[in-house]
């Protein structure tokens, strides 16, 4: 499909100010993305850049901490529960801040002071120990009478490790100097606290507060709607780890099957339960529509036949019924693909597939991959592979630090990158 056209295909998934934090750590910083139907969206960028939490946000397998995502136009999931938190804890240190007397501008200036002279006394302290050490050294030498050291040589390093104590001495006189300042100064500001700027800061919180309470509310509704909607969503979207995660001890095709079985057997009780209860309240004759449910036997025969089908497109139609011990690694990630093409998703997300494998394995897979993106299936994937992404990406994003740096046709964002830090990350792997 040529791009022209890729850019009027309806979006399938889009994210506006996508956050993740774990801890106290912002690994997504908003995210924005569309992603159209159709579009192979090749994910490049450093490691810890936060690829693959984009990607496991993208299908819910980690909630976002906030930001919105919506799936053909309608939103599954929105917060901004995060974002409210963090303005109420702004505004917390800030009227502690105050009290405390560390918001003082004198203070931090002292502060900012005391901060690089540590930094300093830090350098101090390593090249006192060299010192030290260099003088114990030649000492021994030229007690041992080896390795050419005179009594000069010595007298001059015990005097630059002098130097170097003086060094130190004086910079923590200057330290303890400046935090003395410090304690002054805060004290001083303690004592006149802007009552005027105090107040202005309790009215925020106060609205802070209420705006978080809210936040909070509808993020809590938000997930009990989320847990609802969240397996129907995980349906049409596939993933591809870069470890396989077969399951060992069931064979090749009880591997495909049987995500498509439990969700069947489950949608079949579901629906059964339906019409048994328009036929309880309602007093509906519900005979025909009964009896036109597939069986339990159908289901598994289905979904066996699919498999197969599947199996032969990759060409391992023979494997069906081994164990992925058996496999090679290329072989495990193309049952893996297939695993998750048996539940026929809309959309195929691939996290590093071929990382793991040994060399001449990995274009058997990728070019399973090409062949999927040749179809029109709609995917992103995650890679190292930048021939590969030149080759079959319709568009290339390059995530750094969380966020999305470049954003642009793969001709455009190799031949012509514009990031720094895209120019510096292409320099080092091409
Ligand atoms: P990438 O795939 O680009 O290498 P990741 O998305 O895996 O990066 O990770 C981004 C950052 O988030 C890393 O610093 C990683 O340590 C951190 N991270 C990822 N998952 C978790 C987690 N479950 N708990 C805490 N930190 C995590
Ligand atoms: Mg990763």
């Amino acid at each position: 499909m040529s791009e022209k056209i890729i850019q009027q295909n309806p979006v399938l998934i889009s994210t506006r100010g996508l956050t993740k934090r774990f801890g106290s750590k912002d690994v997504l910083k908003g995210i924005d993305c569309d992603i159209r139907v159709g579009e192979k969206v090749a994910v490049i960028g450093p490691s810890g850049s936060g690829k693959s939490t984009f990607l496991r946000c993208l299908n819910l397998l980690e909630l976002p901490s906030g930001g919105v995502v919506t799936v053909d136009g309608a939103v599954l999931f929105q917060s901004d529960m995060q974002a409210k938190k963090d303005v109420l804890d702004a505004i917390k240190a800030q009227i502690k801040a105050v009290k405390s007397g560390e918001a003082s501008p004198e203070v931090k200036a002292h502060q900012e002071e005391a901060a690089a002279l540590k930094e300093e006394l830090l350098h101090a302290h390593a090249e006192l120990k060299d010192a030290a050490t260099k003088a114990k050294l030649a000492a021994i030498k030229l007690a041992k009478k080896s390795g050419g050291v005179t009594e000069e040589d010595v007298q001059d390093a015990v005097a630059a490790r002098e130097k170097a104590t003086a060094v130190v001495a004086e910079l923590k006189a200057r330290l303890s100097a400046v935090n003395a300042k410090i304690k002054q100064k805060k004290a001083e500001a303690k004592k006149n606290v802007d009552a005027a700027e105090l107040q202005r800061l309790n009215e925020a919180l106060t609205q802070a507060k209420a705006e978080y309470a809210t936040a909070k509310k509808a993020h809590n509704a938000a997930m009990r709607k989320t847990n609802a909607v969240i397996d129907e969503h995980r349906r049409n979207m596939g993933m591809v780890f870069q470890h396989f995660n077969l399951f060992n001890n069931l064979t090749v095709t009880e591997n495909i099957t049987l995500a498509p079985v439990s969700l069947g057997i489950k949608d079949l009780a579901a629906k059964r339960k339906e019409l048994l209860k328009r036929k309880l309240f309602k007093h509906e004759d519900v005979t025909e529509q009964l009896a036109a449910l597939p069986d339990k036997l159908e289901i598994i025969e289905n979904a066996k036949t699919n498999a197969k089908r599947l199996l032969a497109r990759v060409g391992l139609l023979d494997k069906a019924d081994v164990f992925p011990s058996t496999l090679s690694g290329g072989q495990k990630q193309r049952i893996a693909i297939v695993r998750s093409l048996a539940m026929n998703p809309r959309v195929m997300l691939f996290d590093e597939p071929t990382s793991a494998l040994d060399p001449e394995m990995v274009g058997e897979v990728l070019e399973v991959i090409k062949e999927l993106a040749d179809e029109g299936m709609t995917m992103v994937i995650v890679t190292h592979e930048m021939n590969f992404a030149k080759e079959v990406a319709t568009r290339v994003l390059f995530v750094d630090d969380g966020l999305i740096k470049e954003d642009a046709p793969p001709a455009d964002l190799f031949g012509n990158p514009q990031n720094d830090r895209l120019k510096e990350f292409l320099s080092k792997i091409l």
